[in-house]
């Protein structure tokens, strides 16, 4: 078979076999075909698409490009969630503790960020010394001690969507549904889980913009994992403005652990719990989301989910001092205020155009070669329907660059509308698919 041909085919508009889809995944991950063919096979497959079954061949191909791990050795049940991704998102860091404490265990391979959107694997490599790079039987045994592991993909564990994913980020090739979906639930499917909860994002700062794609990419989600016995809950939520206030790889750990320790409420406090809520019901241990979303805010309440993200925070080697005291965490250069060039109730983010500043800043990478700089990010002190005065101060920016603060600043300001009226805010929970 020849790459050449197969990107013309795909450029053509036409399908694909099975076996071509294991050729050129099989090809890629042992490194046989080189980035600029592959980038160019993405870009096809991201214009032209992939029908139903080109798609789940992508998914098969992609899950068997590494194990699929057993844990059947494991009591309990596992249940996972994913997000489809966002800019502030960042409830992995929360539900895996907290569902984790109420006894279901909750292994995660997770991904780096991704075009403007943040990844929980940057999140988690903020922590100074923490490994998300376990070999198996690392994965296991951490797991088994303490009821979760996040970690990311490996040479073992879903290979191809290592590779792939990576060169998505930086080719432009991010917001496919097929390639979500392979990328998704290779991943998932890999970590031996028996449930999965699945938080499609819509809005400007979502890969779906419009909510009937998100239900179409929840739709392909759900048969997926029905098509490999995977109990599946998926909701529709809102990516219209960020999840919580801050962005920014430590920065959203610091706000992971506010919440965690019960020191802050809003949408990321309410989304968390819901989520929560339907890992736990999935996993057994209560009869309803609402049942499993009360014994979640007792988990935060009783400290029980704080002290099981400081257990797996500690045995996968990073430093809990920076978890029991945020505050001792490396400081940036430069922290400087935006303020509102006029008065009025914020109406809207283009919330994209958050992710790409918080990016500009050093949260995120724009080549596969840039570096992260774990303190780079954005805190945001108003939000969609909050009423602000001229001058007030509506976000915070942290880097080591003044220059990257003052381009990053300048894109906040164009990215917020204002309105002289009340503004009605978006549904944070739109639609729950089981
Ligand atoms: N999350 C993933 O893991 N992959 C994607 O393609 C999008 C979100």
């Amino acid at each position: 078979m020849n790459v050449v041909e197969l990107i013309i085919k795909k450029r053509n508009g036409l399908h694909f076999t099975r076996e071509e889809i294991f050729f050129f995944i099989d090809s890629f991950t042992s490194g046989k075909i080189p980035d600029y063919q592959f980038s160019a096979l993405l870009m096809a497959i991201c214009i032209k698409g992939m029908d139903k079954k080109e798609t789940s061949y992508l998914t098969e191909a992609m899950l068997y490009s590494g194990k699929v791990i057993n844990l059947d050795k494991i009591k309990g049940s596992k249940i996972d969630k994913h997000s489809t991704g966002g800019v502030g998102d960042k409830t992995s860091l929360i539900l895996a503790p907290i569902v984790a404490s109420v006894g279901v265990n909750v292994p995660m391979i997770s991904g780096r960020g991704l075009g403007h959107t943040g990844g929980t694997l940057d999140k988690l490599d903020s922590i100074p010394g923490f490994r998300t790079n376990l070999n198996l039987a690392d994965y296991k045994n951490v797991l088994r001690k303490c009821g979760t592991v996040l970690i990311g993909q490996t040479k073992e564990i879903a290979p191809a969507d290592k590779l792939i994913y990576q060169l998505r980020d930086v080719t432009g090739t991010v917001e496919s549904m097929p390639l979500i979906n392979g990328s998704i639930m290779s991943k998932k499917l890999a970590e031996g889980i028996d449930g999965l909860v699945l938080d499609v994002k819509t809005g400007s700062g979502a890969m779906m913009r419009k909510t009937s794609d998100a239900v179409s990419l929840a739709k392909l989600l759900i048969s997926t994992a029905k098509s490999f016995n995977i109990k599946v809950i998926v909701f529709i939520t809102d990516m219209n403005q960020p999840l919580g206030n801050y962005i920014g790889n430590w920065l959203e750990v610091k706000e992971s652990i506010k919440v965690l320790k019960g020191e802050t409420d809003g949408d990321l406090l309410k989304l968390s719990l819901s989520l929560a809520g339907a890992m736990i019901y999935l996993g057994g241990k209560a009869y309803s989301i609402n049942e499993g979303k009360e014994l979640a805010k007792q988990q935060i309440k009783n400290g029980a989910a704080f002290n099981k993200f400081l257990e797996v925070v500690n045995l996968q080697g990073g430093k809990t001092k920076f978890i029991l005291n945020p505050e001792k965490y490396p400081k940036p250069k430069f922290v400087k205020k935006v303020r509102a060039e006029r008065g009025g109730f914020l109406q809207a983010f283009d919330n994209h155009e958050i992710g790409m500043a918080s990016l500009e800043l050093g949260a995120g990478r724009k080549t596969l070669k840039d570096k992260i700089d774990p303190k780079a990010g954005i805190i945001i002190k108003k939000k969609i329907g909050d009423r602000v005065k001229k001058s007030e101060i509506i976000a915070e920016l942290h880097s080591d660059s003044e220059l990257k603060i003052k381009i990053a600043g300048k894109m906040i300001l164009n990215s917020i509308s204002y309105s002289n009226k009340k503004v009605t805010v978006p549904r944070l929970i739109k639609k729950i698919i089981i």
